[in-house]
């Protein structure tokens, strides 16, 4: 979802309003399970969502034609206690979790965002970036709505809204208006009639279906990842496609493909670093990915070494990987306080850098004296592995080598990461030799873009890589990418 931040004119109106910071993945759900208890059962698969943001956290049920709601500021556990779960009774839930950002930190941007419509209630709930927000928004107006907040969710829900008001079916409604959406978005939509998912024509973010298997008849779970399923017990079906809609009912399961040229474009850093290790795509786990990646990286950067560490949690399968390949000895380097959250979720730089020292402590016994290959997902701004690499040779390490097991980044993303801008990013302005000088390590190396795409097993035209190529499979509207500097001539990798 995209907190639309910055000033821009509104051609109608003549005033000023905020448009496009893109920033946040987030984490959706939804169930549609009669007869069972689907509040618990969205809280739970929440829980499991929770890597995907920690900002907020919401939850919207739906019994007959009535809604209930509740969201606040925080992680699950935080928002939801047992006595607040009792006042949402419902056969069909959807739930949210909403990425950390400066200056959107706010409960009225929490989701899923709810209306009233002539039909009942409709709740939305999603994950990526609109990138037509402007466009959107003025269409919007125009149509006589008002916004209470600054999202381009809300903006979705208004759209189906509005379509409904000419007579349309819930279906009809929100397909005509996914129509009128470009950019990135994976939905969960609580109806009284049913629940829907819907992915955007490239699938730029997951959303996977689920079903609670020993219930007859079958009753579905929508989840942004399988790590939502497992926690509640539910069976992985399959991936909603690009381009598809899901229509849940008490008829079943029904599939409507609304878009005329869905073409795959799963976002590559989501199988990097953003979704859990143990959530699956239909290829296999993502620690599956991740080791074959730490292998891959050990087949294009192999050095001499005492033992490989990986910086946990997102280096670890790949660092394994790297350890299975090379035959290096895989040791545990630095030890993790699991119970801070994870660095970018806070603020400032200042606190980002000294979050680093609460979270992750070197053990000196294992790492004196030796040539260490330490390896991690990916380099954003450099400031972690800064940090690390000092921890190291600080406990003793001789010699620091470090191995990424992704390309290095060079472009923001625009789809639903968040990204600094471009002029923040190391990889696109500093070369591999600049960017090891400037982290302190005695050799750098990243993994190609070929090995990372190749490792998937799959079609590299169906991921989108835009972070590591500048190559955007959604066109950009020119102001959109004003949001972010651009730089004029970043470092070609
Ligand atoms: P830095 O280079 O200091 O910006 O931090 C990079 C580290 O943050 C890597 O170890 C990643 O695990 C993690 N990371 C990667 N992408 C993101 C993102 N979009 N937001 C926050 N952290 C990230």
């Amino acid at each position: 979802m995209t907190d639309n931040y910055s000033l821009n004119t509104d051609e109608h109106s003549g005033n000023y309003y905020k448009i496009d910071k893109p920033e946040e993945a987030c984490g959706v759900f939804g169930i549609y399970a009669p007869g069972e208890d689907v509040t618990k059962l969205t809280y739970f698969g929440l829980y499991a969502l929770q890597h995907r943001g920690q900002e907020s956290a919401g939850i919207a049920t739906i019994q007959g034609d009535k809604i209930y709601t509740h969201k606040g500021m925080g992680l699950v556990s935080q928002v939801f206690n047992e006595s607040i779960l009792q006042q949402l009774p419902g056969n069909i839930g959807i739930g949210h979790t909403r990425y950390s950002t400066t200056g959107s930190s706010r409960i009225i941007n929490a989701q899923p965002t709810v209306v009233e419509t002539h039909l009942g209630p409709l709740a939305t709930a999603h994950n990526g970036n609109l990138v037509n927000t402007v466009e959107l928004r003025e269409k919007l107006i125009r149509r006589g709505c008002d916004f209470k907040s600054t999202t381009d969710s809300e903006m979705i829900t208004l759209a189906i809204a509005t379509e409904l008001k000419t007579g349309k079916s819930w279906l009809e409604a929100a397909m005509s208006a996914f129509h009128l959406c470009q950019g990135a978005f994976s939905l969960t939509i609580a109806t009284p009639e049913g629940l829907m998912g819907v992915r955007d024509p490239h699938g730029i973010r997951p959303l996977v279906i689920g079903t609670l298997e020993s219930v007859n008849p079958k009753k579905y779970v929508l989840a942004s990842e399988t790590c939502a399923l497992d926690i509640i017990g539910a069976e992985y079906m399959r991936d909603v496609e690009p381009g598809e809609l899901v229509w849940i009912t008490e008829k079943g399961m029904a599939s409507f493909h609304w878009s005329e040229k869905p073409q795959r474009k799963l976002c590559i850093f989501e199988m990097i670093y953003f979704a859990r290790p143990d959530s699956m795509t239909e290829r296999g786990s993502l620690y599956s990915y991740r080791l074959k990646i730490g292998r891959q990286l050990a087949k294009e950067s192999l050095i001499s070494a005492d033992m490989v560490i990986g910086v946990p949690d997102s280096g670890i399968p790949a660092a394994i990987g790297f350890s299975l390949e090379s035959g290096i000895t895989y040791a545990e380097g630095l030890i993790k306080n699991r119970y801070v959250g994870r660095t970018f979720i806070q603020p400032t730089q200042h606190m980002r850098e000294s979050g680093i020292r609460m979270k992750l402590n070197p053990l000196k016994d294992v790492l004196e004296g030796k040539r260490v290959i330490i390896v991690d997902d990916s380099i954003v701004r450099g400031n972690t592995s800064k940090k690390i690499v000092k921890a190291l040779r600080d406990a003793g390490a001789i010699e620091v080598h470090m191995r990424i097991s992704s390309p290095p980044v060079t472009h923001p993303c625009f789809y639903g990461i968040d990204t600094d801008s471009q002029e923040q990013l190391i990889g696109a302005t500093k070369s591999v030799a600049e960017i090891a000088e400037q982290i302190g390590v005695d050799s750098l190396a990243y993994l190609s873009w070929e090995g990372m795409l190749k490792s998937t097993e799959e079609d590299p035209n169906s991921f989108c890589s835009a972070c590591f190529t500048g190559n955007y499979p959604i066109p950009l509207p020119e102001r959109l990418k004003l949001s972010k500097v651009m730089l004029d001539n970043p470092v070609k990798v």
